[in-house]
């Protein structure tokens, strides 16, 4: 079990600047889908963990 880790997200439709908790136990490529806390609007989150470059999450509209 490692720490909870957290990182921060851009949304993709109100702009907002997220912190945004992360599960690294939830595997080294992780892809769901998560709403706004803000607006409230999905995005689709991927999440990859690299072990040299550490970690790398992308947000996109989950709608298109
Ligand atoms: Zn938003």
């Amino acid at each position: 079990m490692g720490p909870i880790e957290s990182s921060e997200v851009i949304c993709p439709y109100c702009g907002e600047t997220i912190e945004h908790l992360l599960d690294p136990g939830g595997g080294e490529i992780q892809e769901y889908v998560e709403d706004c806390e803000v607006c409230c609007r999905p995005w689709s989150v991927r999440v990859r963990y690299d072990p040299e470059t550490g970690l790398d999450v992308r947000v996109e509209r989950a709608d298109e």
